[in-house]
């Protein structure tokens, strides 16, 4: 039997991943009880599915790779007997040693970056909202400044999750916006400041140089705190996220990623692409529009959600 707790974290992941497991699981039950023998149709179909959960070409095909390898190795003959080790292949896979939540324990500050629409400001609600019922002291910089109403959007999600704001009026400087909040954090003797920030500006030249700028004002005022820059992705673009990632690693020093979304798609294995290419921890994964929808990546329990058997339910 299974702790109440970890029953419901459990269950509400895999609530939350519907639509990935079951384009994967219906694949899964279909080769690994339909196939006789491991033949290289199999490892075909195989590679297929996991293309379909967008878990990239790239990845999909060292899993494979190393499947193979230990199937010769251990002189395994039955597809279904090869199960489990393939979802120690994809564990393994999407290590990227210990997914470290420093900022819950120190004074720190979080730069969330992403794209227009990703889940930014929404996320930012969550984690807030989190963060405040384990007793922290949260302050919320609105320093997207560009977009018509993402300021009175991040005021909105303040009062919710009972957290105060720092905005100036719409179209100022971004980095004014996050220097009066770091005097504010201090002021205030705030455990954790969080910045919005805008997804789009004139042009992504633009965007990357605000970054820059917000985090010269960030190592500069705000030195003594632990700094994260996290990257928000949205799930539902697939391989386009990763693209972005991208982008924002050549801007920034990303320390994480929040990948957002996950109840609308059946793509939900960008989450493994984006561990096994990027090298970079998705930190928390978003599951739904409520201020409860946010939850810590652990990539064990979600590879067991999407790939495990059904009767596994904790
Ligand atoms: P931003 O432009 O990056 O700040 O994105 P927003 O926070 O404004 O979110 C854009 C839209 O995505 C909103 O309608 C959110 O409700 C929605 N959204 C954000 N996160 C999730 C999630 O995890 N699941 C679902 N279904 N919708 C989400
Ligand atoms: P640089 O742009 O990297 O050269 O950095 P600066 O030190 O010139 O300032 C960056 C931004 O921070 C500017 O856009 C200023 O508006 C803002 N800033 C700097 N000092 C202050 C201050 O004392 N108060 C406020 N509100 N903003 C400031
Ligand atoms: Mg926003």
């Amino acid at each position: 039997m299974c702790e109440t707790k970890k029953k419901g974290f459990f269950t509400r992941l895999k609530e939350g991943l519907t639509k990935t497991r079951q384009s994967i699981s219906s694949g899964f039950e279909s080769i690994f009880s339909g196939f006789s023998s491991i033949s290289d149709d199999f490892y075909e179909e195989l590679e297929e599915i996991l293309i379909m959960g967008d878990l990239g070409v790239h990845t999909t095909q060292e899993i494979i790779e190393k499947l193979r390898a230990q199937v010769k190795e251990q002189h395994i003959k039955e597809p279904a007997a090869c199960r489990q080790l393939l979802i120690d292949t994809i564990k393994e896979q999407m290590d990227v040693g210990e997914n470290a939540y420093e900022f819950e324990h120190q004074k720190s500050v979080l730069l969330i970056v992403g794209v227009n629409g990703v889940g930014k400001t929404t996320s930012i609600g969550k984690l807030a909202s989190q963060m405040k019922s384990q007793g922290r002291k949260v302050i919320l910089a609105a320093a997207d400044t560009f977009r018509a109403g993402a300021i009175e959007q991040l005021a909105e999600w303040s009062r919710r999750a009972g957290v105060d704001l720092i905005a100036q009026s719409e179209g100022s400087d971004p980095a004014a916006v996050v220097f009066d909040a770091v005097a504010a954090a201090k002021a205030r003797k705030a455990d954790l400041l969080i910045c919005d920030t805008a997804g789009r500006l004139h042009n992504k030249k633009n965007l990357m140089e605000e970054l820059k700028k917000i985090n010269r004002i960030l190592d500069k005022e705000f030195a003594d705190a632990y700094k994260e820059t996290l990257v928000v992705l949205d799930s539902t673009t697939g391989q386009n996220a990763l693209a972005q990632a991208r982008e924002f690693m050549s801007a920034a020093d990303v320390s994480g990623i929040i990948l957002t979304k996950m109840d609308g798609t059946a793509k939900g294995g960008i989450a493994v692409a984006i561990q096994s290419e990027l090298g970079i921890p998705v930190k928390y994964i978003g599951i739904g529009e409520k201020i409860e929808d946010l939850q810590k990546f652990e990539a064990d329990a979600f590879v067991e959600a999407l790939f495990g058997e059904e009767e596994k339910s904790c």
